[in-house]
């Protein structure tokens, strides 16, 4: 063993769900294992992603950019990385699919992606890193073997061990343990699902419970979960067209998805079963299945228009049922409680708890993680994707599997491991790692609202306080007239309660998000600002 010394430091992704960042360094060389978005909790009106700030990285030479698998959460904040960083790009096809979509969305660059292909070794700089297939939620899925200086650490990415998976995206545990050999320097292993005993149950049992839960059904069926699930998308549909019924995908990433989905051939939709979106409401509801996003009661999603009774193509009523065929990102239970309100408000019957289940985790139980520490045969291991309880009941498994005890390294973003010939050193805050909030609906006003706002001294703050139909705007550090601005963000203010149902005034987070939107919008428009927006509604 010889070489420059390996450094591995989490840059987010750590002590945290999402915004999964590694930055791994081996002298000269450095390369980075996925660059994910995280997504905010409602403290943060008219936010929608949060970016790692990667500008530590800048001066460094970037050799390739591993990407484990297509969840925002691994790919989100690439096209910032791409604006600066020309380095090669690789991952599993579907992966890369989807990166792309995002980095078309804001006119990102799109060459140097190249399709890796599983056990086979690629080459960056200092580094060789080999790809195996492992199931999750989504497919192309994969956990990355890393070579530097003499030393290899195996990453999980986010992992279960599904045997038999409906897509037949097993984990290649064949590849996995003939590449480990006697073992590894370091394990990084996802930590999600440390706290929850047993094993995760196989994506089969959820395509059981959809399969129960339409035949129950008379009316519409509304189902809603990430439209990277192709597996369950997939299930939903043979589910649906085997009753007679036929599919509609609802929302802008739904349909983008299902398209790539059917161009791996991952999904199949009959000509003749997608009707055209102006049809809906002539298809008699017992033969209708409407698929969407908006699982998490995001409040431009087409499911959360279909609650307020806003969706320009269809209305639910008594009889419809709607699936929540997905996990509530923690910090998002409120939103998704209020949606569900409305949407039985609209008649419809909310279902989220089944048996059998119409979600299962894509995320390895204890007992999974503890077989992966068994199968890769780590010296040293850090538990990685999840707040730090989750973290410190990895370690804990790590511990019970045999791995000693100071060779267990729960980190916090911006520590820096070393990989040294006898041991791993921690230089806790060794590294800066700070975050950029992101405002979003690229949908509907241009990639070029999408910016950073690093501080928020940067641009300014203005607070919108709503009290009934009276509108109070303040400012602070913004470099504008102080009558000009209130006015302009008064009347945006105004315009948006006006337009408002009163089912509509009466959600007052969706209220707050849309008037953040408008007032942002009218800065931009007619002060060439872009401050902080914080409404309050009373
Ligand atoms: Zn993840
Ligand atoms: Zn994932």
């Amino acid at each position: 063993m010889s070489g420059e010394p390996l450094e591995v430091v989490p840059l987010g992704g750590v002590g945290e769900f999402g915004r999964n960042v590694l930055w791994l360094r081996c002298g000269a060389s450095s390369v980075l294992i996925d660059v994910g978005v995280s997504f905010p909790d409602e403290s943060f009106p008219g936010i929608d992603r949060i970016a790692p700030d990667l500008s530590v990285l800048r001066g460094e030479r970037i050799d390739g950019v591993f990407l484990t698998h297509g969840h925002e959460d691994h790919v989100g904040a690439l096209s910032f990385l791409r604006e600066w960083c020309p380095a090669p790009v690789y991952g599993f096809p579907f992966t890369l699919a989807l990166a792309r979509r995002r980095l078309e969305e804001v006119r990102a660059p799109l060459d140097r992606m190249i399709e890796a292909r599983g056990r086979e070794p690629i080459v960056a700089g200092a580094f060789t890193v080999t790809f195996f297939r492992v199931s999750h939620s989504v497919p192309g899925s994969a956990a990355v073997l890393v070579e530097a200086g003499g030393r290899r650490l195996i990453h999980s990415g986010d992992f279960k061990l599904d045997d038999d998976p409906p897509d037949g995206e097993t984990t290649d545990r064949d590849g996995i343990a003939a590449a480990v050999g006697a073992g590894v320097d370091l394990a990084l292993v996802d930590s999600t699902n440390a706290e929850r005993p047993g094993r995760s149950q196989s994506e089969r049992v959820a395509g059981e419970g959809l399969r129960a839960a339409f035949q129950g059904a008379r009316g519409r069926i509304i189902l809603t979960t990430f439209s990277s699930h192709v597996a369950r998308v997939s299930q939903a549909a043979e589910a649906a067209l085997a009753g007679g019924r036929r599919v509609a995908l609802l929302g802008r990433s739904m349909r983008a998805v299902a398209e790539i989905a059917e161009r791996f051939g991952r999904l199949r939709l009959p000509a003749g079963s997608r009707p055209a979106a102006n049809d809906l409401r002539a298809i008699p509801p017992g033969q209708l299945l409407c698929l969407t996003s908006g699982s998490q009661g995001e409040p431009f999603s087409a499911l959360y228009r279909l609650a307020l009774g806003e969706h320009a193509d269809l209305e639910l009523a008594e009889g419809d049922v709607v699936l929540l065929s997905a996990r509530t990102i923690p910090g998002h239970e409120r939103s998704v409680n209020r949606m569900s309100d409305h949407l039985v408000r609209r008649g419809a019957r909310v279902v989220r708890e089944t048996e059998p289940p119409i979600h299962v985790s894509g995320h390895a139980h204890r007992d999974e993680i503890a077989e992966w520490i068994r199968m890769v045969r780590p010296r040293a291991v850090m538990p990685v994707h999840g707040d730090r309880r989750m973290l410190a009941a990895a370690g804990e498994i790590a511990l019970a599997e045999g791995v000693e005890r100071g060779r267990v390294h729960v980190l916090d973003n911006g520590d820096r491991l070393t990989l040294g010939p006898d041991a791993e050193h921690v230089a806790p805050k060794s590294v800066a790692c700070g975050v950029v909030y992101l405002d979003g609906r690229t949908e509907t006003v241009g990639p070029e609202i999408v910016r950073e706002r690093r501080h928020l001294a940067e641009e300014g703050v203005v607070v919108i306080l709503v009290r009934g139909d009276a509108v109070d705007v303040v400012s602070r550090g913004v470099a504008a007239d102080e009558e000009a601005l209130a006015g302009e963000v008064g009347r945006a203010t105004r315009a948006v309660l006006a337009r408002a149902s009163d089912e509509e005034r009466g959600d007052s987070e969706w209220l707050r998000a849309e008037i953040a939107i408008a007032a942002k919008r009218a800065c931009r428009r007619a002060l060439d600002l872009r401050p902080v927006i914080v409404p309050v509604v009373v």
